[in-house]
C-alpha cells in the first residue's frame, strides 16, 4: 500500500494565517516548520519553537482553512497572567491541567485542578494572612489545615468545595455525584478572582499611601 500522503517540501511557503504562537511557552514565535505533507484529510505541519529556553515539537493540522494545535492551548477562563506575581506555581498548574483537559485527558487533569487550587490557597496564606509562618511552613502544612486559616468564612467555604470536588478527582470512589470539572474549575476560578481583588487592592492601598506621604 502506498503512502496516503505527499510530503511538502520544507522551501514551500507556510500558510500566511498560519497561528504563529508556541503551545508550550505561550509566545509568539516565528514558526519553524520542519515536516509538513499534505493528505486528503489536510495540512499537517510540524513545527520547532526557535526559543532556545523551550525548544518545544508541536503539530499544526490545517482543514478546510481553519488551523487546529497540538497540544491544544489552555483555556484560563478568569484567570489573569497578573496572578503568577502572587502564585506562579498556581498558574502554571492550572495551565497545565487545562491543557490536559482540552487534549482528553479528562481522568487526570482534575488531579492536576486539585494541585492547583492548593498552591493558591497556601500562597495566599502567605501573601495576605498574617500568620507568623514562613512559606516553608504554610507549604508543610495539609491542604485542609491551611483552608481553615483563610481569613474570611466564604473563601473557606470555596476553598473547601474546591478540595472536597479535587478529592474526587484523585481518588477512585467519587462522593460528590452531582459536580464535575466544571464546578470545580468555577470555585477555583472563584478563588482566583479574590485574589486578584485582594493583589489590587493592596496594590491601590500603596498608591494612595505614597500620595499622603508627598
Ligand atoms: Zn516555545
Amino acid at each position: 500500500m502506498g503512502n496516503s500522503y505527499k510530503v511538502i517540501p520544507t522551501d514551500y511557503p507556510l500558510p500566511v494565517n498560519i497561528p504563529e504562537h508556541c503551545p508550550f511557552c505561550d509566545h509568539d514565535v516565528s514558526i519553524d516548520c520542519v515536516f509538513s505533507c499534505q493528505s486528503k484529510a489536510g495540512r499537517v505541519y510540524a513545527c520547532l519553537c526557535p526559543r532556545v529556553e523551550c525548544q518545544a515539537v508541536f503539530f499544526i493540522r490545517w482543514v478546510n482553512g481553519k488551523f487546529t494545535v497540538y497540544p491544544s492551548r489552555a483555556n484560563m477562563g478568569k484567570i489573569t497572567s497578573g496572578i503568577r506575581a502572587i502564585s506562579p506555581d498556581f498558574y502554571e498548574t492550572y495551565k497545565q491541567s487545562s491543557i490536559a483537559e482540552s487534549s482528553g485527558l479528562n481522568m487526570i487533569c482534575g488531579m492536576g485542578y486539585r494541585r492547583a487550587a492548593e498552591y493558591l490557597v497556601k500562597d495566599y496564606l502567605v501573601a495576605f494572612a498574617d500568620l507568623d509562618k514562613s512559606k516553608e511552613e504554610i507549604y508543610k502544612m495539609s491542604f485542609s489545615s491551611a483552608i481553615n486559616m483563610l481569613p474570611e468564612p466564604q473563601l473557606i467555604d470555596i476553598a473547601k468545595a474546591s478540595a472536597w470536588l479535587g478529592n474526587d478527582e484523585a481518588h477512585t470512589s467519587k462522593k460528590w455525584t452531582d459536580y464535575d470539572i466544571q464546578n470545580l474549575k468555577s470555585f477555583i476560578q472563584a478563588l482566583a478572582s479574590y485574589t486578584s481583588f485582594k493583589q489590587n487592592a493592596q496594590e491601590a492601598n500603596h498608591l494612595i499611601y505614597s500620595r499622603d506621604q508627598q
